[in-house]
């Protein structure tokens, strides 16, 4: 710092003031945007109005509204239940929606679509949840850039990094998201992997014993069901070498009543677990995801976020910033931003990495360390997860470093 301070108690007490006013001034465009920035809590009405007109549309109570399987019976995935439940949703995205379903498949659980602000064409809900012909005028996307299917030694298993790896238990989701980097496995029906699939797996990580880390996933590992996961994490806790287990859900976002009592006495069993979700704007974080992070987090759950860099949902720093802010009141930390890949007929969500380093170049320094998750390019082919970072650390020699600080400085830093 260039200023010389005097040495008097309020010369001090004056450079703090004047820092301070200008840290505040800092946040003040920040928090005059996020007036602009719906999230969970300030689309409440909004949400609830959707949802009784959902209700009277399926005859339905409030009681099968919380009810997960009622939420997976009634998803929603003709165009026609949209246009009676909502009469100004333009006819040509309805068309859109049909002709775009004939090539991918769409499903929305009732829940997500209450959501939705349906008068806007930009909603991040309904981005993510409903089709768009965009999707059809897609050339260049690949069906599995990641190399996945390359990389099975055993059935169910994905296995990239020397001491974890995946089991992909289904390609079933609560909705199917509109980004999906798997959509090539979700096909025309809705399959659970078979037991004899899952012993043979189990059978290969008790056969390795260097993996200490098992991620449980899919599709979306909460759909399987009560059953299911309890014998499956079961099996896995008794895996000496097992350190830590994970699961990969998008349920507390797309389908938060799956999380039941029941389900977490089951979770609460097999600690350590870990449970990573896709939170992609603060719309999603609402009192009824809250709910079920709460249940997660009393079953001993630790909870983390992978959020997918969008396009025209979440590539704006502030809207990503709300984003991870929201997160931590519910106590799910942000755990990765993933940079959107070159999936088949997603191409229009597909950022540029300048808007990625954009976003974190805005939560350094100006928000809790707790909101910062790592930006990740997963490389091509099965190339593995790659960090991306601002350039921090402008220069290096033997004892001596140039560093850029949060706000630009730069700033000389020596070594003995
Ligand atoms: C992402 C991924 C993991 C987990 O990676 P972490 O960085 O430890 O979260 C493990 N296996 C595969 C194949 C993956 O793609």
């Amino acid at each position: 710092m260039a200023v010389q301070l005097g040495n008097k108690p309020d010369t001090f007490r004056q450079f703090a003031l004047r820092r301070a006013a200008e840290l505040k001034q800092k946040i003040t465009p920040y928090i005059e945007k996020c007036k602009t920035i719906p999230t969970g809590l300030s689309s409440i009405d909004s949400t609830h109005s959707t949802r009784k007109k959902i209700l009277n549309y399926f005859d339905a109570t409030l009681q099968d509204w919380e009810n997960w399987h009622w939420q997976m019976q009634n998803r929603i995935t003709d165009p026609q239940v949209l246009k009676a439940l909502f009469p100004k949703f333009p006819s040509s995205a309805c068309e859109d929606i049909e002709r775009v379903g004939k090539t991918f498949r769409w499903a929305v659980s009732p829940y997500y679509l209450s959501l939705m602000d349906h008068k806007d064409p930009l909603d991040p809900i309904r981005l993510q949840g409903l089709p768009s012909h965009a999707e059809l005028d897609d050339e260049f996307g690949e069906e599995d850039p990641m190399g996945e299917a390359i990389t099975n030694p055993a059935p169910c298993i994905t296995r990239r990094y020397p001491d974890r790896l995946i089991i992909n238990v289904t390609n079933m989701c609560a909705m199917y998201c509109r980004h999906c980097q798997r959509r090539r496995n979700i096909g025309e029906t809705d399959t659970h992997a078979e037991r004899t699939q899952l012993i043979e797996a189990l059978d290969y990580i008790r056969a390795n014993p260097e993996i200490r880390d098992v991620l449980v996933t899919g599709g979306d590992a909460l759909l399987l069901s009560d059953l299911t996961l309890d014998w499956l994490l079961g099996e896995l806790h008794a895996i000496p070498h097992v350190e830590i287990k994970r699961l990969g859900t998008r349920v507390p976002v797309t389908m938060p009543m799956r999380i039941t009592q029941e389900l977490c006495s089951i979770l609460a069993k097999y600690p350590p677990l870990y449970i990573n979700t896709q939170f992609n704007h603060p719309k999603e974080v609402t009192p009824d995801a809250k709910k079920a992070a709460d249940k997660l987090v009393a079953a001993g759950v630790v909870l983390g976020n992978q959020a997918v860099l969008l396009k025209g949902i979440n590539h704006q720093p502030e809207v990503m910033k709300k984003l991870n802010q929201e997160l931590l009141k519910i106590r799910v930390r942000p755990y990765y931003i993933f940079h959107d890949k070159n999936v088949k007929g997603t191409r229009h969500f597909v950022p540029r990495i300048q808007d990625g380093l954009a976003v974190m170049e805005h939560l350094r320094g100006y928000t809790s360390g707790l909101a910062i998750p790592t930006y990740i390019i997963n490389a091509p082919k099965g190339g593995g997860k790659t960090p991306i970072l601002p350039q921090y650390l402008v220069s290096l020699e033997k004892n001596k470093a140039t560093l850029r600080t949060w706000e630009g400085k730069l700033i000389q830093y020596e070594t003995p």
